[in-house]
């Protein structure tokens, strides 16, 4: 099981097992854990991975999972030959099956059973211009633990479930919508998170940390601990698009552990990772370059996060330096390209942002950093949702409420109790 003490990357200190954040500095907690070597279990999606989660129990029905593959077309397409694909979306024919197409699924279970075990059942509260609402929503559904969405006006659309019991208003056989309050906000990703972070201090509420939490971190690390375990070592390198850059950090810390495991090799992967020019703050930091101004109308529009973790301790930065890693700045024709070949040589679709991490992938081949024959782990952090239609009709999640301050939410949110 999942036993560890919960410690500040910084100095080492031992924090209680709920905190957040460090005493006397920004640092990011990390899980230490018990278990030094891993060992998979046999329990469906990323339960198996248990050792290295901060959980005791599971949930049942949450059973997503990273699904590691060799490549064969687009790696003959690159020129190598040791290109392995995390897939993390929905791909029955090669048993993948995030419930909600993108590797936000591996964060929300493992942060819901968390909360579970936390004992005090506060209501999770989480802002997200898509993929994260959308997964934490499903957990939820499944659960039925509470939990308080806001998504920006404009981002209502992927607010979708393929589960069937919303059809039936909640009456069906699964948990039903009740669990699930969307609340719609008028105006940008900015508007929605500040509305909930103020929702989140009141009594009752719990954030879920983002960056911060590391059931998130660990859940998404289970993409480098599945590679490892089918490659019988830590990859070379890992290619990942990044809008915080917490999968990056998650890759990282995966990676030491691996490392710490002794049966992986003494390496650590380097880390590629790859934004959205001119919405790339991380890409900007790491090549000391000075930001161009934002811009609306993007290739990829779920990426884009104004204050990445970056220089804190145990954050991007340090992930970077640690691995001897490259960020890359993509653009909009780039990107859209990488989607094109990928789709027609892997025969999936894929989200706009995992193109960014193709493209990057391609950059890093043209200018000599990765050689042909080393293994290289190109993380494909969403698709599939084509392939889910084909399957499943998916129904809307409808908003309960819209909003334009928090003060109407938090009145309304009141008068549900
Ligand atoms: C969230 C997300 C990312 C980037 O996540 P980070 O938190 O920056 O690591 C990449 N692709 C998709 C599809 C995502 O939803």
């Amino acid at each position: 099981m999942g036993e560890y003490l919960l410690r500040c990357v910084s100095d080492g200190s031992v924090q209680p097992a709920y905190s957040l954040s460090c005493p006397h500095d920004s640092s990011l907690l990390r899980a230490d854990y018990l278990a030094r070597q891993i060992q998979p279990r046999s329990l469906p999606g990323i339960w198996r991975f248990l050792d290295w989660l901060p959980v005791r129990g599971t949930i049942i029905g949450a059973e997503g999972a990273p699904v590691t593959y060799k490549s064969l077309g687009l790696a003959r397409e690159l020129g190598l030959e040791n290109l392995y694909i995390s897939f993390n979306g929905y791909w029955p024919e090669r048993k993948a099956k995030n419930p909600t197409c993108s590797f936000k699924d591996l964060e929300a279970a493992p942060t819901m059973q968390r909360l579970l075990e936390r004992g005090d059942h506060p209501t999770l509260v989480v802002a997200s211009a898509g993929n994260t609402s959308r997964a934490f929503a499903h957990v939820s559904l499944i659960t039925g633990q509470p939990l308080v969405l806001f998504v920006p006006e404009g981002a209502l659309e992927r607010m979708w479930t393929a589960l069937s019991s919303v059809e039936s208003g909640g009456k069906g056989k699964g948990a039903g919508t009740d669990s699930v309050t969307l609340i719609a906000v008028k105006g940008d990703y900015y508007d929605a998170i500040s509305i909930a972070e103020k929702v989140q201090s009141l009594p009752g509420f719990a954030p879920e940390g983002g960056a911060r939490n590391i059931a998130r971190r660990d859940g998404m690390g289970t993409v480098m601990l599945d590679a490892a375990l089918t490659l019988d070592q830590i990859p070379r390198h890992y290619f990942q698009a990044v809008g915080s850059g917490t999968g990056g950090i998650a890759a990282w810390e995966a990676a030491l552990r691996l490392r710490a495991d002794g049966r992986f090799g003494s390496v650590l992967c380097r880390l590629h990772l790859a934004q959205n020019l001119p919405n790339a703050p991380i890409y900007y930091a790491w090549k000391g370059k000075e930001p161009e101004p934002v811009c609306n109308d993007m290739f990829d529009d779920v990426l884009f996060n104004r204050k990445p973790p970056y220089g804190i301790p145990g954050g991007v930065k340090d992930a970077l330096l640690d691995t001897g890693g490259e960020v890359y700045g993509i653009t909009n024709s780039q990107a859209a390209a990488a989607r094109k070949l990928f789709e027609q040589s892997e025969e999936i679709d894929i989200l706009n942002a995992p193109a960014i991490a193709v493209a990057a992938l391609e950059q890093a081949i043209r200018a000599g950093s990765v050689q042909r024959n080393e293994t290289v782990l190109l993380n494909i952090t969403g698709g599939g949702v084509s392939r889910m239609i084909e399957d499943h009709s998916l129904q809307m999640i409808r908003p309960q409420k819209t909003v334009s301050s928090w003060e109407q939410a938090a009145e309304f949110l009141e008068g549900k109790r």
